[in-house]
């Protein structure tokens, strides 16, 4: 193949013009065209069993410059471009990031796609084609503002297909449409992800914002991902899009399988549905229904092979995320669901007594979960102590009944994206140091440990980590308006915001340096603490922790006794684009959540595979990475997980009596509300979260401060042995092969897809 060739007549086509004379822009959309022919001359992946991936969220990133790493081409094409003056870096900046996923959850699917076709198994996604997505983040005056996120346009890698369905509601019917994306694996073959569209989507329903009328379903059905659920109507919407999802999806499904030729009372040999997270869990009644409605199959017939075709991940332990929809919502959306929902409740009442397994609850509330446990044939959990926990403590009762359904798959990451295309200094120095092979098998970057006392090796890291730093540096002056010295210790939480998650201890912590500052005790190296998180717009301390956030980044700034040795940056819009520069050029990443509630985390594989170092809490997969890099290579602090559940147990966490007892933690909380602070800041804001500290602090901020202080001043402290530190980043580098996604998804096939 002849590459220079090819994209030069893709852009004479489409331009008349020579790549020389093409703009940015222009070069993209001849290298999609070039891209797009690519990928239809690539097999498609086939096989008598093929898994569908079915998920609310898929957070892909831009495709561009994976696309071409899968295809094996992207040096080639970088070379042509580099040949005529052009960089492709500048090149992909063009491209919009599709906006269809929300965090961990949505951007797991998307490595799952890379790594399912990479590994030649027949496997689709399935999900809905949301035109604003999830909202864009811009602050004002110091607060989150939620804009439309819009990123579709005529050119890009949707394909329109011809594939549309009647969707039946109670009050109304709907006609989809059927948008793929392809999905290239790594020098393997294609598959696709599916997204459902509703075919009288109105874009112009929104007014300012991202507000609109929630009871025009035919407009708005697609609009927006997690539309605010805080009324009725909001509740509505998430199922009504919940079930355009699944029924579309089931007609889909069912449309291959005849197509194939197979017997519909053989699905299970033929198809495997992982639910991801219970937002498809209605794909279970919808399948029992069309079967028993239209094929013919008795109930028992119609249960009993939906329960062997579906499988469940579970995502978290928090309460208020598993999903729970009363009955009296289901009977207006999708009246048809609710006597097989009845049929599968009855059932489970008939055999457990327990009121904590059955499906409808007294209240008359569908716990989703419950469906697929009880009706499908796996659970899986995210990480080896989320499994645990949901096996020990959260779905004890579940675990009792069916302990064969249970079973772990911790989490990974692509490299492809993860490192290959955001890394490409670090790719260099691996295939020089120890060849190629890791690409295709991670567990190779082991060899890497090898080179831990070659100080050429050991120099090289570092380099690599100061370009990243410098180039991330630009960036962020460029378009946050803020200086940072790629000297400093950049030390990095991105993840959504949540309580749990606990940014808000990390804020605390910045008071305490700043306090420390003031009073003269300056650090031996400036610090840079970097912040990118959206907040959901319902949640008001999410907000409010944004807003901290935002406050002090002004008051560091703005004291001249203090910036010179500190500097506070909350990037705006944080996602994929963004996650790609910032990981790279992390020190110190930030994986602080109370023990027992980050189900895995994904973040915290992505840095230490570009060679941070891990400051976390025992709890989802820091945990696992402790155990790689054992513990001179990771500094873990804080209450772990048995602790935490049981102080919940017992309802003994005070945070009040942590405040009153600690001069530390109590000059920090206060500083929240301190003058300093609300000359700069809002009251109510300001004031709301100094009083949830106080009176509530339902995640525990408090009772892990202390420690985190000084866990936090001795990482950096180590910092300044720079031999020592180095040695930690080339361990963590090569103890991450783990984390691939490809190691992940080879065990969901091996335990629970059986593909071949
Ligand atoms: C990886 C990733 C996440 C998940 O981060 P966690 O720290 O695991 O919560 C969220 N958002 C984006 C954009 C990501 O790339």
């Amino acid at each position: 193949m002849n590459v220079e060739k090819q994209l030069q007549e893709a852009v004479l086509n489409l331009y008349g013009k020579d790549i020389k004379a093409c703009t940015n822009e222009e070069l993209y959309y001849g290298l999609l065209n070039f891209t797009k022919s690519l990928i239809n001359e690539t097999k498609p992946i086939t096989g008598s069993k093929k898994v569908y991936y079915i998920s609310a969220e898929f957070l892909i990133g831009k495709l561009m410059s994976n696309n071409l790493i899968n295809l094996g081409v992207r040096e080639e094409v970088n070379k042509v471009l580099a040949s005529y003056g052009k960089s492709l870096a500048e090149i992909e900046e063009v491209e919009p990031e599709p906006s269809l996923g929300n965090g961990g959850l949505g951007r797991l699917a998307a490595c799952f796609l890379d790594s399912i076709a990479t590994l030649g198994l027949p496997g689709d996604g399935i999900g809905l084609n949301y035109h604003f997505g999830l909202f864009k983040q811009v602050f004002t005056d110091k607060l989150q503002d939620a804009q439309k996120n819009e990123w579709i346009e005529k050119q890009g890698w949707l394909n329109k297909t011809d594939v549309s369905f009647q969707v039946a509601f109670g009050d109304r019917k709907v006609t989809s449409r059927l948008y793929d994306i392809d999905v290239v694996g790594y020098e393997n073959g294609v598959n696709k992800l599916h997204l459902f569209d509703i075919e009288t989507v109105d874009e112009s329903l929104v007014e300012d914002g991202i507000s609109f009328d929630k009871e025009e379903i035919e407009k708005n059905l697609t609009l927006f991902l997690y539309p605010d659920d805080s009324d009725e109507a909001g509740n509505l919407l998430r199922i009504y899009q919940q079930y355009f999802m699944v029924s579309n999806g089931a007609r889909l499904i069912l449309k291959e399988v005849k197509e194939a030729g197979y017997d519909l009372h053989k699905l299970n040999e033929h198809v495997v549905i992982q639910i991801n997270d219970t937002h498809p869990t209605m794909v279970i009644p919808e399948l029992i229904r069309i079967f028993t409605e239209e094929e013919g199959f008795t109930m028992d017939e119609a249960i009993e092979v939906v329960s062997k075709t579906c499988a469940y991940t579970n995502h978290t332990i928090l309460a208020e995320a598993l999903e729970k929809w009363p009955l009296k919502f289901l009977e207006k959306v999708v009246p048809q669901l609710v006597p097989i929902i009845k049929e599968l409740d009855k059932r489970i009442a008939k055999k457990y007594t327990d009121p904590k397994v059955q499906i409808i609850d007294k209240d008359g509330r569908v716990h989703m979960a419950h469906i697929d446990i009880h009706y499908g044939f796996s659970v899986n959990g995210v990480a080896a102590i989320h499994t645990d926990i949901l096996k020990e403590t959260e779905l004890n009762h579940f675990y009792k009944l069916y302990p064969e359904k249970f079973n772990n798959k911790t989490n990974g990451i692509t490299f492809r994206r993860w490192l290959q295309s955001c890394n490409q200094e670090l790719v260099a120095l691996l295939d020089e140091t120890i060849g190629t092979g890791y690409k295709k098998d991670a567990a190779e970057l082991e060899k890497l440990l090898a080179f831990i006392e070659d100080d050429a090796v050991l120099d090289k890291i570092e380099e690599i980590k100061y370009d990243k730093k410098k180039a991330l540096a630009k960036h962020i002056t460029e378009v946050e308006g803020v200086e940072i010295d790629p000297n400093s210790i950049f030390d990095i939480q991105i993840k959504r915001l949540h309580e749990y998650k606990r940014q808000q201890m990390n804020a605390l912590y910045i008071i305490h340096k700043y306090l420390e500052i003031k009073a003269g005790k300056k650090p031996q190296r400036p610090l840079t603490f970097i912040f990118g998180a959206k907040a959901a717009p319902a949640y008001v301390i999410a907000q409010d922790i944004i807003h901290l956030l935002l406050v002090l980044q002004e008051i560091v700034a703005k004291d001249p006794e203090v910036s010179p040795y500190m500097k506070v940056v909350m990037v705006e819009n944080y996602n994929v684009t963004y996650a790609e520069r910032l990981i790279p050029a992390c020190d110190v990443s930030e994986q602080i959540s109370l023990a027992s509630k980050e189900a895995s985390g994904t973040g915290n594989m992505k840095f230490m595979l570009n060679g941070a170092v891990t400051l976390g809490t025992s709890d989802g997969a820091n945990v696992e990475i402790h155990e790689l890099v054992g513990d001179d290579n990771i500094y873990i602090f804080g209450q772990d997980s048995d602790t935490v559940i049981k102080h919940y147990a017992d309802a003994d966490y005070v945070s009040r009596e942590f405040y009153e007892n600690s001069p530390v933690i109590k000059a920090a909380v206060d500083f929240i509300v301190s003058e300093q602070a609300l000359a700069v800041g809002h009251k109510e804001n300001l004031e709301r979260l100094y009083k949830e500290l106080l009176n509530k602090d339902w995640f525990m901020t408090l009772l892990d401060l202390e420690d985190y202080i000084e866990t936090k001043d001795k990482v950096f402290a180590d910092y300044e042995d720079r031999r020592r530190w180095k040695k930690m980043m080339l361990v963590n580098i090569a103890k991450a092969g783990f984390f691939s996604s490809d190691r992940t998804i080879a065990q969901y096939d091996r335990d629970i897809w059986k593909l071949r």
